[in-house]
């Protein structure tokens, strides 16, 4: 899954709102960046077979560090423990959530991939694989992905027209890239996979944080509307 992890993401933003929501849209993919460093370090594996699935050339047949049950329980709790001293995220509460937001990874990469996530180490793979029907993957990625961002944008208001127009056309951007990675060619090799993996990771979390302060919580602006009126 690509696009569709970052409906969590959203959704979570809008219970939490003083978290930022760049924090969110690298906790989804945190597990997927470890992924990406330890395909480039050569600790995990994967090799390019066009039609390996319908939409995904990607055979990811070893990768017991970050794609296993265990290992994205173990990436949850690491992320909870460490996001208070080393981001400052306040209270137990808010890092619980960036925990989920962490796990949520691995239970959308569940319906998507064919089975190639192992329960522990490099056993037991599992995988719904819905990577072989694309257009019911596509839909599912736009409606985890705009699902979260209505949730979003429910509980903030715009402060400015970027604020007003950013998130939906972030998303059509988004789903666009999508439809490349599912119909357009594949990867040159792993290492440009896992290189364009992670610059979209981080150009996406650089403009959440950018389109995020062109908003505002809702809860913040009724009182100054009650304030106003008074
Ligand atoms: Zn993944």
């Amino acid at each position: 899954m690509f696009i569709g992890h970052y409906g969590p993401a959203y959704a979570i933003k809008a219970v939490r709102p003083a978290t930022p929501l760049w924090l969110f849209f690298i906790a989804v993919q945190i597990v997927d960046v470890a992924w990406a460093i330890l395909v480039l370090l050569g600790l995990e594996k994967v090799r390019i077979v066009p039609g390996i699935t319908a939409s995904n050339p990607l055979d990811l047949y070893y990768m017991p560090y970050t794609h296993s049950l265990a290992a994205a329980a173990i990436w949850a709790v690491v992320a909870t423990v460490l996001c208070k001293p080393l981001i400052g995220v306040r209270s137990w509460r808010a890092a619980t959530w960036i925990g989920l937001a962490v796990f949520s990874h691995w239970v959308l990469d569940l319906l998507v991939h064919k089975p190639d996530l192992p329960l522990y180490d490099d056993t037991m793979k599992v995988g719904l694989g819905l990577w072989n029907l694309p257009a019911i993957a596509l839909f599912l990625e736009a409606l985890l992905l705009f699902g979260g961002m209505a949730m979003y944008l429910r509980r903030t208001t715009a402060i400015n027209a970027v604020g007003r127009f950013g998130p939906p056309l972030f998303g059509v951007l988004m789903l666009a890239i999508q439809c490349y990675v599912f119909f357009g060619p594949p990867p040159p090799s792993p290492g440009a996979a896992a290189i364009t993996a992670l610059v979209a990771y981080v150009v996406f979390a650089v403009v959440a944080l950018w389109l995020d302060r062109q908003r505002t919580h809702v809860a913040a602006v009724q009182p100054m509307d009650r304030a106003g009126r008074v």
